[in-house]
């Protein structure tokens, strides 16, 4: 282990992109599908570890779909929600907002309401027995049309979790133009949530525009077209609306051709407030350490240097003040222990 991978490994973390399927690892779903013992998804957490590897998107989208027909009661997603927290914890990650899809559990014939204490029980007991905050995102299956962000809507604000703070839009961007959703963020946000859409990961600087302008996004998913438009670049940095980065799954979906090309360093060139995320780390053979070693690498940086953009993450999540305060002191604690 090099010496900044072990201060990584110790730093005090927070997460803003984190997808919640996305984040369930071989030993969480050979536990779901032991639960589950008539699906077709290997029980052995080995055989489980091989099917998740990486190949190509195509791939990543057939573990996706097998890890989601898994979730077939509350309990599979307290079980999910509380694992999930786990492996957060073996990461130092103190605090995340966890992206969560309810339209695709209740679609599938788990109850709203089942739905909703399953995850605010992971919630409690995450906090309670391992010391991770989790939040919420909401999000809107955004393939599922304007019937999946009415009910997403809905769900957000009829049924609101006390762990919610935000209302999100995922799925394919190439034929779901963004301004559709508008009503539906109007809406969460008048209900006091914030607003943090995916945009340009796989279009262009435009999508990022009508994300900032349409769905008033205070922060966006990706963003990696925004290096095609200075006049973009300039605006998030005046503005100071945070990029979610996720490397590694940047590369994995093709967004960019290769780590090396990755445009973080642009980004931060340009003055944009960019956080370091893991989307769906299993799937994409990452997890939160590994993108920040990745970033370390891609922007020259130190010790303190990840210190810094681990503080940012912490700065511009939905924590309080008291949150944010303590663990941008735990940081600073970890920093100072370093040596040089
Ligand atoms: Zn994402």
């Amino acid at each position: 282990m090099s010496d900044l991978t072990e201060f990584i490994a110790g730093l005090p973390k927070a997460e803003l992109h984190v997808h919640h399927v996305g984040s369930a690892s071989p030993r969480i779903v050979a536990e779901l599908a032991a639960r589950h013992p008539d699906s077709p998804v290997p029980k052995d957490p080995e055989e489980v570890a091989a099917f998740f590897t990486f190949r190509d998107f195509a791939h990543f989208v057939e573990v996706y779909i097998a890890v989601v027909s898994l979730i077939k009661d509350a309990e599979d997603v307290r079980l999910l929600t509380y694992e999930v927290a786990r492996d957060m914890a073996r990461q130092n990650i103190r605090y995340a907002e966890l992206t969560v899809t309810p339209h695709t559990s209740v679609m599938r014939g788990i109850p709203d309401v089942a739905f909703m204490e399953a995850i605010e029980d992971a919630r409690t007991g995450a906090e309670r027995d391992l010391g991770v905050v989790l939040r919420w995102c909401f999000d809107i299956p955004g393939e599922l049309g304007l019937p999946a962000a009415e009910e997403t809507a809905r769900l957000a604000c009829d049924l609101r979790p006390d762990g919610l703070v935000a209302f999100g839009l995922g799925g394919p961007e190439i034929g779901w133009p963004r301004p559709q959703f508008k009503p539906y963020f109007d809406r969460a946000i008048a209900e006091g949530l914030h607003s943090v859409p995916h945009a340009g990961e796989t279009t262009g600087p435009q999508t990022i525009w009508d994300a900032l302008r349409e769905l008033r996004a205070e922060r966006v998913g990706h963003g990696t077209s925004a290096v095609r438009d200075p006049e973009l670049l300039a605006y998030l940095a005046e503005h100071r609306i945070p990029l979610e980065v996720c490397p590694t799954s940047n590369v994995a979906t093709r967004a960019v051709p290769s780590l090396e090309e990755h445009p973080l360093r642009q980004m931060v060139d340009a003055g944009v407030l960019v956080t370091i995320n893991s989307d769906d780390p299993p799937m994409f053979g990452t997890d939160l350490n590994t993108e920040y070693g990745v970033a370390a690498r891609l922007l020259g940086l130190d010790a303190a240097g990840v210190a810094a953009l681990a503080k940012n993450a912490v700065d511009v999540s939905f924590m309080d003040a008291a949150g944010k305060a303590r663990l941008a002191a735990e940081i600073d604690a970890h920093l100072a222990t370093w040596p040089g």
